[in-house]
């Protein structure tokens, strides 16, 4: 997970929830379901911030259809937050419908927001908000290697509480994705990082620098699918003495 930078407000979702609000007072009124809909209006915008990328897991998704508008607090308990820009994001469709669903954790003693009220007031959440400039995600979660079962396999692991949950709540480490970030790893990181080890064995200072840098850009990007588990991948294969030795910095990916 990375930060996600968010881009202003598209202006049709202002009719829309005016419209829908209005229609969610009158069906709790009536006593009736709200009727939840039309915040698909945004869902390409929310693609395009996100490069194609599932806010949660990072795993791009090139079909529409398996693209959904993630209420990221549930729109069952915070139905009128169901069209607020803010309170949307584009996750995948196992990230949103298997795992996630209604839950919104929050830290014990905190206080839920009543109807109507806009968030965060009282409330401490424990599931981070790629999109909250408050979060840094990568910070919070970290990617580590194992051997499971004699496989290679990277694994996220919550450095604070607040990380935890969310890898819990999302499934961050179910089996599928465990599979595509050792793919990730295999395919796509330790190719660019062969070239750093070439140059470091042929002592070619500036070889090494320059395989260094394409590698970073390459995989840290933010628009590059798993880029946090690439960051952490090279931290990992590239040990801090060879790192300190040849003077190459690793930043923290975000868009
Ligand atoms: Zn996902």
């Amino acid at each position: 997970m990375i930060r996600i930078v968010r881009s202003p407000e598209p202006p049709a979702l202002q009719n829309v929830r005016v419209r829908m609000l209005a229609a969610a007072r009158s069906a709790l009124n009536a006593g009736t379901k709200i009727p939840f809909a039309a915040y698909d209006v945004v869902k390409q915008d929310l693609a395009t911030m996100q490069h194609l990328k599932c806010c949660y897991c990072e795993k791009r998704e090139e079909q529409a259809k398996y693209r959904d508008v993630d209420h990221h607090r549930p729109k069952a308990p915070y139905w009128w937050l169901a069209w607020t820009w803010e309170n949307l994001l584009f996750s995948c469709i196992d990230c949103n419908r298997d795992e996630k669903r209604d839950q919104y954790p929050l830290a014990a003693g905190a206080t839920q927001l009543v109807a109507e009220q806009q968030a965060p007031g009282a409330e401490v959440p424990l599931l981070i908000d790629p999109s909250d400039p408050a979060f840094v995600p990568t910070k919070e979660i970290e990617f580590r290697r194992e051997k499971i079962n004699g496989k290679e396999r990277w694994v996220p692991y919550g450095l604070t509480a607040r990380g935890q949950k969310t890898v819990e709540v999302c499934g961050l480490g179910r089996a599928a994705l465990l599979d595509l970030y050792a793919w990730h790893v295999v395919d796509i990181v330790r190719p660019k990082l062969a070239d750093v080890f070439r140059a470091v064995e042929n002592k070619d200072q500036p070889a090494v620098f320059q395989a260094w840098g394409t590698a970073k850009r390459g995989l840290l990007n933010p628009a590059r699918p798993f880029a946090a588990l690439s960051h952490d991948a090279m931290k990992t294969l590239v040990r801090a003495d060879l790192r300190d030795e040849y003077r190459l910095t690793l930043e923290m990916p975000g868009s």
